[in-house]
Parts: structure tokens; C-alpha cells; sequence
């Protein structure tokens, strides 16, 4: 296998040290960068004294300059959960189209591969169901979550214009809802919410009445489409996300159920334009990609459960 030098924007957050440490395990070589506005070195802590391994504090706003030759660059830095880019609005919008310009910019300077992180918020509050790739969305632009919705959306055509213009070899991986060890406990979304109040035994807040939908996708499925995809030939976007949709009251009692917490569930109001539902359609990645994900939620949530006891633990 031949080994690579791998930039990744965002190493340090949720998504970003799962990719560094899978690369790393493969014996690539792995450049974090990362501004620490919504990651933690925490995430990084194990691979610091790792040979391959280096952090590079940046933020990617700012013109982005790596010595050496470089294979691939993944573009995964900005905040990422509905509370963060409600408090982080303008830095979301300036990573979603500042940041992808410069790590554009910088792959095509490298000759590098380029894979920019976008989301099934592109799809905004779907009025298909599920959603494809060849849905064009429903998005409110001027809405609190468009900031994110439409920096990613900027993102994707930045991406493909730089593909179509430059001849650069892009990938968009949209990624649906995914969790697992390494989320920030506070970070505000509805998983590690829950956890947390289960873990505490305060009542889990479910907005609205619970019966919006989501599809959630475990961590090394998602990392293990990221990497197919990476590998693949194909520019267009391609949704990796596990379409066993739910509503959100299943999924708080689900966690109440695994925590053995006495929790009770508190409904609280819907924030505005919050997707009525979710689930992505996958025959792209199953047929592209011959990928599928695995890990049942059960699974997934228990060992998710138990990082978050450590960290609780810890504090
Ligand atoms: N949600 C909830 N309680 C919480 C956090 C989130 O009911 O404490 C709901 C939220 O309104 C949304 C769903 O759970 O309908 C998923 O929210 P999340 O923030 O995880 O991500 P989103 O899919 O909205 O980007």
C-alpha cells in the first residue's frame, strides 16, 4: 500500500480524529489543522506523540501553507451542530466559503485529491423523502440555520466549479447524522443531550413533540464510506448516512432504556426550521461504493454511553 500524506482541516473535532486516527492506523501520514473553535486537543491527545502524526493550529480562513507534497485534503473544519453555528454564525459562514476556497486552493497547489465534509442540511427540511442526491433542497436562507445550510452549499459548488475548471479530482461526501465517542457532551444535539440528562437523571428535553425524524449513523461506518469514497472515481456528491430513521422520543427513550436512567422526557420548543424529517437514501454509496453501514443503533448508542461515562468520570 502506497503511503500518503493526508492534510486534514477540522483533525481535531468529532469527525476529523476518527479520520486521523483511522489514517494514521494505516500507516499514512496525518496533518491536523485545526483553529480549536469547536475542536478539542483532547481528541488528538493519543496520536500527539505518534511519528506520522502533527497539529497545526490554524485557522483555515487564513491562507493555508503545509511544506512538502501532499496526496489528499480533507476539508472537515466547521462547527458542525445547530447550537454551535446559531453561536458561531458569521465563523460558519467564513469556513463553509473563505475556508473551502483556501483548502481548494491549497489542494490544487499540492495536486492533491480534495474532499469537502458537506451535510444532508443541504437538503434543508426535505419536501422528498428520502432524500437523494438529485434533490435540490428546501432551504430557508435567511433562517438561523442558514448559515450552515447555505456556507455548505456554497461549499459544494466552489468544489465543483474548482473540479470543472481545474481539472482537480473532488469528492463530496454528504454526511447525515452520525454519533459516537469523541462528541462533545455540551455540543447541543440531541444524542449527547440525552446521554448526558439520562446520565445525570435530569429529564431528557425533546423539542417539539418528538415526532420529528432522524436517521443516525454510527462513527466507523461513517469513516469507513468517507475512506470508499476517497478511493473512488466519483466527483458527485454521495450521502453516507444509515437510513433506520426514527422519530426523536424514540430516541430519548431508547437512551433511557440503555442508561437504566429514571429520566423522564421534558418537551421543549421546536427551533425554527428544524427538519421535520430525515433519511437518506444510500443506493448511490450501496452501488458506487458497495457500502452500507453495519453497526446497529443499540450498539452504537452503549458504547457511545460508555465514552461518555468516562468523560462525565473525569470532569
Ligand atoms: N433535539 C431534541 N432535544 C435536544 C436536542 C435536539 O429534541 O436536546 C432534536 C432537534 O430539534 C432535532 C433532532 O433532535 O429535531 C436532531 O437534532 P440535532 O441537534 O442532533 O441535529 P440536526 O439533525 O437538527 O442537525
Amino acid at each position: 500500500m502506497k503511503k500518503e500524506k493526508v492534510v486534514i482541516t477540522g483533525g481535531a473535532g468529532f469527525i476529523g480524529s476518527h479520520l486521523t486516527e483511522h489514517f494514521l492506523s494505516e500507516g499514512h501520514q496525518v496533518v491536523c489543522v485545526d483553529n480549536l473553535l469547536t475542536g478539542d486537543t483532547r481528541n488528538i491527545e493519543n496520536f500527539k506523540s505518534h511519528p506520522q502524526f502533527e497539529f497545526v493550529q490554524h485557522n483555515v480562513c487564513d491562507h493555508i501553507d503545509i511544506p512538502g507534497s501532499v496526496d489528499s485534503v480533507l476539508h472537515f473544519a466547521s462547527p458542525a451542530s445547530p447550537v454551535d453555528y446559531l453561536k458561531f454564525p458569521i465563523q460558519t459562514l467564513k469556513v463553509g466559503a473563505l475556508g473551502t476556497h483556501n483548502a481548494l486552493g491549497f489542494a490544487k497547489a499540492k495536486k492533491a485529491t480534495f474532499l469537502l465534509a458537506s451535510t444532508s442540511e443541504v437538503y434543508g427540511d426535505p419536501l422528498i423523502h428520502p432524500q437523494k442526491e438529485d434533490y435540490w433542497g428546501n432551504v430557508n436562507p435567511i433562517g438561523p440555520r442558514g448559515v450552515y445550510d447555505e456556507a455548505k452549499r456554497f461549499a459544494e459548488a466552489i468544489t465543483l466549479a474548482y473540479q470543472r475548471t481545474h481539472k482537480m479530482d473532488v469528492k463530496i461526501v454528504r454526511i447525515f447524522n452520525t454519533y459516537g465517542p469523541r462528541m462533545r457532551l455540551e455540543d447541543g444535539r440531541a444524542i449527547p443531550n440525552f446521554i448526558s440528562q439520562a446520565l445525570k437523571r435530569e429529564p431528557l428535553t425533546t423539542y417539539g413533540d418528538g415526532s420529528q425524524t432522524r436517521s443516525f449513523c454510527y462513527i466507523s461506518d461513517l469513516v469507513r464510506g468517507i475512506v470508499s469514497l476517497l478511493n473512488s472515481v466519483h466527483h458527485g456528491p454521495v450521502n453516507i448516512g444509515n437510513p433506520n430513521e426514527m422519530t426523536i422520543l424514540e430516541l430519548a427513550k431508547t437512551i433511557i432504556k440503555l442508561t437504566g436512567s429514571h429520566s423522564s422526557v421534558e418537551f421543549k420548543p421546536l427551533p425554527q426550521d428544524d427538519p421535520k424529517v430525515r433519511q437518506p437514501d444510500i443506493t448511490r454509496a450501496r452501488k458506487l461504493l458497495n457500502w452500507e453501514p453495519s453497526v446497529p443503533l443499540e450498539k452504537g448508542l452503549k458504547d457511545t454511553i460508555d465514552y461518555f461515562k468516562t468523560v462525565t468520570a473525569s470532569k
